[in-house]
C-alpha cells in the first residue's frame, strides 16, 4: 500500500533541519502500524509525507504502487481526498455545525458528489456508533464523541489510508481504547492504518510498532544501505 525508500526531509530554516533522514519504510494493506518516538523526532514531518501534505527533499514515496514523485499538485490533492483521511490530536470540527455537516462537509471538500451525501455522512456516523448524535453540536458532545466524528469524517471518503496523528492525546484512557478498537475495525475492514502515539498501551495493541528518533526508523541504522555510507565514514 505505502513505501517509502530513502525518504529525506529537509526544513530551509536557519539552521536546517533534518526532519527526516532516508527513513524506509512498508506498509500493507489491512495492517495497523503505531509509530512512537520523542517529541521532534519526527513523526509528523512522515506523516505529513505519507499523507502528500508534504513532499521528500530525497527519496520516493509510493502509494498504491504510483511514484508520487511525478504528480503534479492536482493529483496530489486529488488522491489525497479519494485514498486518504486524516484524524488528528485537536478535533478540527467546525464548532457550529452539527456532527452530521462536519462529515458531510468533508465529503465536500474531497469532490465526493452531492447526491447521496447526506446518507453517507449518516453511514459513517453509524458506523462509528454516533448515529443518535448526529444532529448535536460539536460543543455538545464528550471528547471521545467528538474524535469519534473525526474517524467518521475521515472514513466517509472509504480511504485506504488513515493516517492519525496522536488521535487519544486530549482523551481519557478508557475513550482511548475505543478510538482504538474502532481504528483496529477499519484496518480489518482492509484500510491500512497508521498511529502516531505516545500512548503505550495504544502501541502494545498495533500490530507493528515502529520507532522513531532524530529522524531515523527504528532498525535503518542495520539496513545496508546506511552500513556502506557507515563504513565510507570510517566508524567502523
Ligand atoms: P514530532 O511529530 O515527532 O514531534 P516533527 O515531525 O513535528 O516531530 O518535527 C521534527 C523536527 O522537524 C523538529 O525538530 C521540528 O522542530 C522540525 N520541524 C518540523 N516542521 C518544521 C518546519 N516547517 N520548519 C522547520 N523545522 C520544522
Ligand atoms: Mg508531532
Amino acid at each position: 500500500m505505502i513505501e517509502l525508500a530513502g525518504v529525506s526531509r529537509t526544513f530551509d530554516s536557519d539552521p536546517p533541519v533534518r526532519a527526516l533522514r532516508e527513513v524506509s519504510f512498508a506498509a500493507e494493506q489491512g495492517e495497523l502500524v503505531a509509530i512512537v518516538g520523542r517529541s521532534g523526532s519526527g513523526k509528523s514531518t512522515l506523516l505529513n509525507i505519507l499523507g502528500l501534505l508534504d513532499v521528500p527533499t530525497a527519496g520516493t514515496y509510493r502509494f498504491m504502487g504510483m511514484d508520487t514523485g511525478r504528480l503534479d499538485d492536482g493529483a496530489r490533492s486529488g488522491l489525497r481526498g479519494r485514498s486518504i483521511g486524516f484524524v488528528f490530536q485537536a478535533f478540527h470540527l467546525v464548532a457550529f455545525r452539527p456532527a452530521l455537516e462536519n462529515v458531510m462537509l468533508a465529503e465536500l471538500y474531497n469532490g465526493l458528489p452531492g447526491e447521496g451525501r447526506r446518507e453517507r455522512a449518516m453511514a459513517a456516523l453509524t458506523r462509528v456508533g454516533l448515529a443518535d448524535r448526529a444532529h448535536f453540536l460539536p460543543t455538545r458532545l464528550s471528547g471521545g464523541e467528538r474524535q469519534r466524528v473525526a474517524v467518521a469524517r475521515a472514513l466517509v471518503c472509504r480511504p485506504q489510508l488513515l493516517l492519525c496523528d496522536e488521535p487519544t492525546g486530549n482523551l481519557d484512557s478508557e475513550t482511548s481504547d475505543e478510538i482504538l478498537a474502532l481504528l483496529h475495525e477499519l484496518a480489518d475492514d482492509g484500510a491500512t492504518v497508521l498511529v502516531i502515539t505516545h500512548d503505550d498501551s495504544i502501541a502494545r495493541r498495533a500490530q507493528r510498532i515502529v520507532r522513531m528518533a532524530d529522524g531515523v526508523l527504528d532498525g535503518q541504522l542495520a539496513a545496508p544501505r546506511s552500513m556502506e555510507r557507515t563504513w565510507e565514514a570510517g566508524a567502523l
